[in-house]
């Protein structure tokens, strides 16, 4: 018997996400998805409409991230879908859990090539560049489609997920009650993993036998929200730790045992190295000399273990989520078994407060025009009076400089460019900060890395969403002085000198700011934040400031460019 009430696959996605409680839809509407939009929006979750899908990507990627639970991402197909993967295979490589929808064309002409209205092959096309990625191809199935999406997401190693919906099955109709029966929530989404009681007892008595301790703390370990038993196990054992930019705040950066102002030393140095939910890639030197200890051993937690041994050899493996690997650590050591060195932690002490007066020097400094190092110390200053701020941060010395000098006292509250490094990814960040939290957002931005997604200044002002927008503006891609030595063209690295980004806000009813000195600017950011309203502040930076690549100079080849014509 069949009740005389039928569904459709569009409504049938939109009752799959609410059952498994999917709010919130970043996305950018067109054929065929701007109904299923509608009746999210009519459904009472919240769409929130973008201007670049690669933004709408991010958005999504950042709300995994700042919440536990998969974002989710809605484009049309093949351009709009290209243009979300991006942040799709972002998301992967950042480990934040992120499912993107797209709509796509008809199957049967996609796959002889007819040529249809934007055709593309996109399941083969998502593959290579997320954790997994899957079609549904009948309404019926995409009860089970969405929850394997979510379940795939954000269990183990959280990653980036691909859904393909044909526009055929959106509009597929089957009878209602077949298609209520056929949706269900996932149990338990993100399952613990313990790990071995011999593989913890293995990590305690390598740790308990070092001379010259470390913990690295990943943005891993932000994403895992096990603040307190890791503060326990820091706490209790004494050890140094040192945070990654994005787990900066898991443990305030204040905290007596943080390494953060003696990296170079710690990393040199240290003789056991505790990596919990970070990697040993470029952006730790692969755990090789000469940033390291050539005799260093590595014990790493992490819920991938193909991660493991994937730079350095792992003395100590401890597969598991970090809740359960520190808790087990917390539970099997003796009391008094770990414990540090007072020579070692002296060691640490003087360099930290060497480079710590070193860098105070540099921030006293109140040249004109202002440099990175002013403009950062008014934001670090405004900032640590409204501490429960979300901070995002891009560009290469607005990037570099900024991680270091502005402190975060609260975990996940931190966003920046990443494990690619990624310019693009401020706007899309800062939009999911405040739609998911509803606290206010600041964006330190370089004004090359602003461009990127700097029309999102739109969705900012047209949600009403409490960002500020702060452009460390010096005229140029690392710098303003570029030279083109043949021609009128700019330089490659040049961008519009004096440049009034704070115009562009104003024209979406937003307020605008141009400073040039940084009390101008702490008062500003001050009043921007307090207002709660969107905001951007364009900062003049001296064009000469800034170092070409930021700290990644060396990753540069070396060239030697000289104009056509010069027979050299
Ligand atoms: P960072 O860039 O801050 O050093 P990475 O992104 O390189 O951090 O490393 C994050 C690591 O954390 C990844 O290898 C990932 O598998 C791991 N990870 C993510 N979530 C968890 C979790 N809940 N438990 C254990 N490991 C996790």
């Amino acid at each position: 018997m069949t009740s005389a009430e039928l569904t459709d696959g569009a409504h049938l996605v939109v009752d799959a996400l609410t059952l498994n409680g999917v709010d919130t839809l970043y996305g950018l509407v067109g054929i065929p998805v701007t109904d299923l939009a509608r009746l999210a929006q009519a459904s009472g979750i919240r769409f929130i409409g973008f201007r670049h899908e690669s933004s709408a990507g991010r958005a999504a990627a950042a709300a995994g991230f700042l919440t536990g639970r998969p974002g989710v991402s809605l484009t049309v197909s093949a351009p709009g879908f290209l243009n979300g993967l991006v942040a799709l295979a972002e998301a992967t490589t950042n480990c934040f859990p992120v499912v993107q929808i797209s709509g796509s064309s008809e199957r049967h002409i996609v796959d002889l090539k007819q040529g249809d209205y934007e055709e593309l092959d996109q399941l083969a096309a998502a593959r290579p560049f997320v954790k997994a990625a899957y079609r549904v191809s009948r309404a019926q199935d995409i009860g089970r489609g969405v929850a394997r999406a979510l379940r795939t997401a954000v269990s183990g190693r959280p990653g980036g997920v691909y859904l393909d919906i044909p526009a055929a099955v959106l509009g597929e109709t089957l009878d209602a009650d077949r298609g209520a029966a056929s949706l269900w929530r996932l149990v338990d989404p993100a399952p613990r993993q313990l790990p071995a009681p011999e593989a913890v007892d293995r990590a305690i008595e390598l740790l308990a036998g070092a001379e010259r301790p470390l913990v690295v703390l990943g943005k891993g370990a932000a994403y895992a929200r096990a603040d307190e038993v890791i503060r326990e196990f820091v706490d209790t054992t004494g050890l140094p730790f040192l945070p990654m930019s994005m787990a900066k705040g898991l443990i305030p950066d204040d905290h007596p045992q943080s390494v953060a102002a003696a990296r170079s030393l710690a990393l040199k140095r240290a003789d056991v190295v505790l990596l919990v939910g970070a990697r040993l890639n470029w952006l730790l030197g692969h755990g090789e000399p000469p940033q390291w200890n050539p005799d260093a051993k590595f014990l790493q937690i992490d819920i991938e273990p193909t991660e493991l041994d994937s730079n350095q050899p792992i003395a100590a493996p401890l597969v598991g989520d970090i809740g359960s690997v520190v808790g087990a650590l917390v539970e099997r050591m003796k009391p008094g078994q770990i414990t540090v060195a007072e020579a070692w932690r002296r060691e640490l002490a003087e360099r930290t407060e060497q480079n710590t007066a070193k860098m105070a020097e540099r921030l006293a400094a109140d040249p004109h025009p202002m440099q990175f190092y002013g403009a950062l110390r008014a934001i670090r200053d405004v900032l640590r009076a409204h501490p429960h701020t979300y901070l995002v941060n891009e560009g290469a010395n607005a990037l570099d400089f900024a991680r270091n000098v502005i402190d975060m006292q609260v975990p996940r509250h931190r966003l920046d460019s990443g494990t690619w490094g990624v310019m693009g990814v401020g706007m899309g960040y800062a939009i999911a900060a405040a739609v998911e939290t509803g606290r206010p957002v600041v964006a330190v931005e370089g004004d090359s890395a602003f461009g990127f997604s700097g029309m999102e200044l739109e969705t900012i002002c047209r949600y009403g969403l409490p960002v500020v927008v702060v452009i460390l503006n010096n005229g140029g891609v690392y710098r303003g002085d570029g030279v083109n030595p043949a021609s009128a063209d700019p330089s490659p690295t040049t961008l519009s000198p004096m440049a009034r980004h704070e115009k562009l806000i104003e024209a979406f009813g937003g307020r605008g700011y141009h400073v040039e000195s940084p009390v101008e600017l702490a008062s500003a950011l001050t009043e921007a934040l307090e207002s709660g309203r969107p905001a951007l502040i364009d900062c003049h930076i001296d064009p000469t400031a800034g170092t070409e690549s930021g700290h990644l100079t060396n990753l540069n080849p070396s060239v030697a460019v000289r104009p056509s014509g010069t027979g050299e």
